[in-house]
């Protein structure tokens, strides 16, 4: 007899874990409480979902077992996700990077695919269902559902010169109503908390916590930093090709090169991303005492001159005559975008028309000196709502191979509730592609052997 598998979270992971337990033979229902599936997919890469990539996926990931997230990541590589795409019938391309996209550069189109085939594998999908509780049993459980019930009306325009003009129909709530299901296997897919505008609300933590699990406490990763300084208004919208390193308490910790964006409260674009779940966590750890760090002790040191040598530099100091004539900002505008050449001026408190012949050599070596090491004092992160990604989750030594809790039996984890969290690049949705099939697959024809019955 095929086994009833409920999935909670039709993101990612819980897509792709319906497909591939439908596959197997379950039957399957997924429930979402968003009014649509895959909200966050097609948020991604800009909206082109950046879904793989093909490079080495080594030194990617973070967590508390990254062995275990190698050894994951094997059961259903890059690879493996162009071929499943491709099976279903969605096209993809690698660009230089070996970053992975749909050939329609459109997030959509991934989304379609696997709505299509997951509705062509006959899984049931529940929208608008809140999960009100799971009640484990020996051989199974039982999952407490409540539906809002909708309703089309159209809309009138309550505008002046508008009045009762009709603006398209709109789904209104009308109701709600209970139900339950029950479930041989279920697989919780409910994400983190990042974008919650997209339906992950943490929900799922308080769900595995009740479920006997432990959480790492989730912090928003791939995203923006805030930092000191009165001077970021005048650099706010500056996008500038730099090379940033990251101490924290005086010990490099990572380096980063690629497009720094300046915003007016601090620093954003990949190269800050990346590095950006190093410093949540130190903030954190210093909040709750786990770790000493010394105030201001949290720094970004940016390059922006990466093409400039220090020989490059000597000899523009031995040719200064030639352009002796020039104020700071149309010389250093000559170099990096304008508002830094401000910003230069603005940090020596000089003003904007000084004459680049009245420096002295001290003075000009200065001013290279600050663009090819500008300090800048980290307070902290935006917040989960605008991160890409959480890290923390379940711990790995709490699932086993198959994905299944070894708190709950019967009970299976994909995707990022788990604590695993990618860099940028396809990282984070090729970890939900992975999960997702490995607990799809297992949760279809569980024994209720967290184990494995590999
Ligand atoms: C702006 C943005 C851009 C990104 N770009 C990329 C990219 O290009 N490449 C990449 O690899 N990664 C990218 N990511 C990260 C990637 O999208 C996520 O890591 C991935 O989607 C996680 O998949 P998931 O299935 O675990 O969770 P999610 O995709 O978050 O899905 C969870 C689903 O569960 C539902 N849910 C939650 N709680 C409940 C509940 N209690 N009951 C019912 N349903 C529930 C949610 O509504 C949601 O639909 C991006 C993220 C963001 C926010």
């Amino acid at each position: 007899m095929s086994k009833k598998v409920v999935i909670i979270g039709g993101g990612a992971s819980g897509l792709m874990a319906a497909i591939m337990a439908a596959c197997q033979g379950a039957c399957v229902t997924l429930v979402e409480h968003k009014d649509r599936v895959g909200k966050k997919i097609l948020m991604t890469g800009n909206g082109r979902c950046n879904l793989t990539n093909m490079s080495d996926l080594r030194g990617k990931y973070y967590g508390n077992d990254s062995k275990r997230i190698y050894e994951i990541l094997e059961k259903f590589t890059a690879e493996d996700t162009r071929a499943f795409f491709r099976h279903i019938g969605l096209y993809t391309k690698e660009k230089r990077d070996g970053g992975v996209y749909p050939v329609s550069e459109q997030a959509v189109s991934v989304l379609d695919a696997l709505v299509t085939e997951a509705k062509y594998c006959g899984v049931q999908i529940l929208t608008d269902t809140e999960v009100l509780d799971v009640i484990p049993e020996s051989n199974g459980g039982t999952v407490l559902l409540e539906t809002t019930i909708k309703e089309k009306v159209s809309e009138t325009k309550g505008k002046k010169g508008n009045a009762n003009k009709k603006s398209g129909p709109k789904m209104v709530a009308i109701g709600t109503k209970k139900n339950k299901l029950n479930y041989d296997s279920l697989i919780i897919a409910t994400g983190g908390q990042a974008a919650a505008v997209s339906g992950s609300d943490g929900s799922g933590y308080r769900l595995a916590k009740k479920l006997g699990h432990s959480i790492i406490k989730p912090l928003p990763a791939l995203v923006q930093l805030k930092c000191e300084g009165d001077y970021f208004r005048i650099v706010a919208g500056v996008r500038a090709q730099a090379s940033l390193t990251l101490f924290v308490d005086g010990k490099e910790e990572a380096k980063e090169e690629g497009e720094l964006q300046l915003t007016d409260y601090g620093i954003s674009g990949i190269p800050v991303f990346q590095f950006s779940r190093i410093v949540s966590r130190a903030i954190y750890e210093q909040q709750v005492g786990l770790r000493t760090i010394k105030t201001d002790s949290v720094v970004v040191v940016i390059d922006y001159l990466t093409y400039l040598s220090q020989t490059d530099i000597d000899e523009l100091v031995k040719t200064r005559e030639s352009f002796a004539h020039k104020t700071v900002e149309e010389f250093f505008g000559g170099l990096v975008n304008k508002k830094l050449a401000m910003l230069v001026c603005h940090i020596y408190k000089w003003n904007v028309d000084t004459i680049m012949g009245n420096l002295s050599d001290e003075e000009f070596m200065a001013c290279f000196k600050l663009l090819k090491n500008f300090k800048v004092v980290v307070s902290g992160t935006n917040s989960y709502d605008s991160a890409q990604v959480c890290s923390g989750g379940i711990p790995l030594e709490e699932i086993g191979d198959t994905m299944e809790s070894r708190k709950c039996p019967h009970i299976f984890f994909a995707g990022e509730i788990l604590d695993c969290d990618g860099i940028c690049g396809g990282y984070n949705l090729q970890w939900a592609w992975t999960t997702g099939k490995i607990a799809g697959e297992y949760a279809a024809i569980n024994k209720g052997n967290y184990e494995g019955t590999e």
